[in-house]
């Protein structure tokens, strides 16, 4: 295929980017915990902010510009079919960029390494873990829960980004799939299926039913859940430290075509410290990659 020029890269680059911040505005979250009455009021106020959100993709240009020549493998790019939707790469893409030296995958949703996404739901699916309230500033002010090696290691990760001039909340730490169950179902009851997966996770389906994953805001408040958070104290300083307490930010700028969830600075996942110091070192983006797993854009079906 020959080479987009350069004024149609520079556009598709728009057109990705622009995809990207509106379905961020429209909720399509992994971090989505709200019930649909909560979210209506969000909704609305998207569609009155989209304006917004397309001028900030253009001054974002740069930055997908160098994510592409960084980090993005090339059999990896998503490109607008005629219809306006975006095609994905073979689910083989991304098995074909593990390292040979990848850990074992482990179904085993207690495990460090259990990767949990559209493709790979909890086994079984209403699994709860152990859970503990982990001694951190929650943005709330009301207790979190994760699971015990997760709340040590967000203990100690807490406490040295503090240290550091980087002081962060917790937002969201475990959540049931009990609580799962009624999100979803409110939004498949308001506006059908197909609309309910892209605002919401499936129940058996979130990471954060594991209780190895939470989402994190900057103490200043600034930017809780928005794309604008990457550019804040505490994101800066986990995107630089976050492995050396075994955490990986789960769904980074540009992978949502392997992830299944669009840019989510804010949400860490325990992986250990060897592994995410792994994948730190060797510039692996996405755990999938790393573990060999197929690409998980949308639901199996
Ligand atoms: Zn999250």
């Amino acid at each position: 295929m020959a080479a987009p020029s350069r004024s149609g890269s520079r556009a598709r680059r728009r057109w990705v980017a622009s995809a990207a911040l509106a379905a961020l505005a429209l909720g399509l979250s992994a971090c989505s915990q709200t019930t649909a009455v909560e979210r209506t009021p969000a909704v609305e106020r998207s569609e009155a902010e989209s304006t917004t959100a397309v001028e900030r993709s253009e001054a974002e240009s740069t930055a997908v510009e160098r994510s592409e020549a960084e980090s993005k493998p090339p059999n990896a790019a998503p490109s607008p079919s005629p219809s306006g939707v975006p095609t994905y790469p073979s689910p083989t893409a991304a098995a074909a960029a593990a390292p040979s030296s990848a850990p074992a995958v482990s179904t085993d949703p207690a495990n460090p390494l259990v990767v949990v996404n559209k493709r790979r739901p909890l086994a079984p699916i209403d699994f709860a873990p152990e859970l503990v309230v982990p001694n951190v500033v929650t943005a709330s002010g009301q207790q979190e829960l994760l699971n015990p090696v997760t709340a040590h290691a967000a203990e100690q990760m807490f406490a040295a980004a503090t240290a550091d001039g980087a002081p962060m909340t917790l937002l969201s730490g475990y959540r049931s799939y009990a609580t799962q169950v009624a999100t979803y179902n409110g939004w498949v009851a308001r506006q059908g299926q197909e609309a309910a997966d892209v605002a919401s996770a499936r129940p058996g389906y979130s990471e954060h039913q594991t209780g190895f994953a939470f989402d994190i805001g900057d103490r200043s408040g600034a930017c809780s859940l928005q794309p604008c958070f990457k550019d804040t104290k505490a994101a800066l300083w986990v995107a630089a430290h976050a492995h050396e307490y075994g955490f990986i930010v789960r769904y980074p700028w540009w992978y949502h075509e392997t992830t299944g969830y669009y840019y989510e600075p804010w949400h860490l996942r325990y992986i250990g410290v060897e592994a995410a110091t792994h994948m730190h070192r060797r510039g692996v983006a996405t755990l999938e990659e790393y573990l060999g797993l197929p690409a998980a854009p949308a639901y199996g079906g």
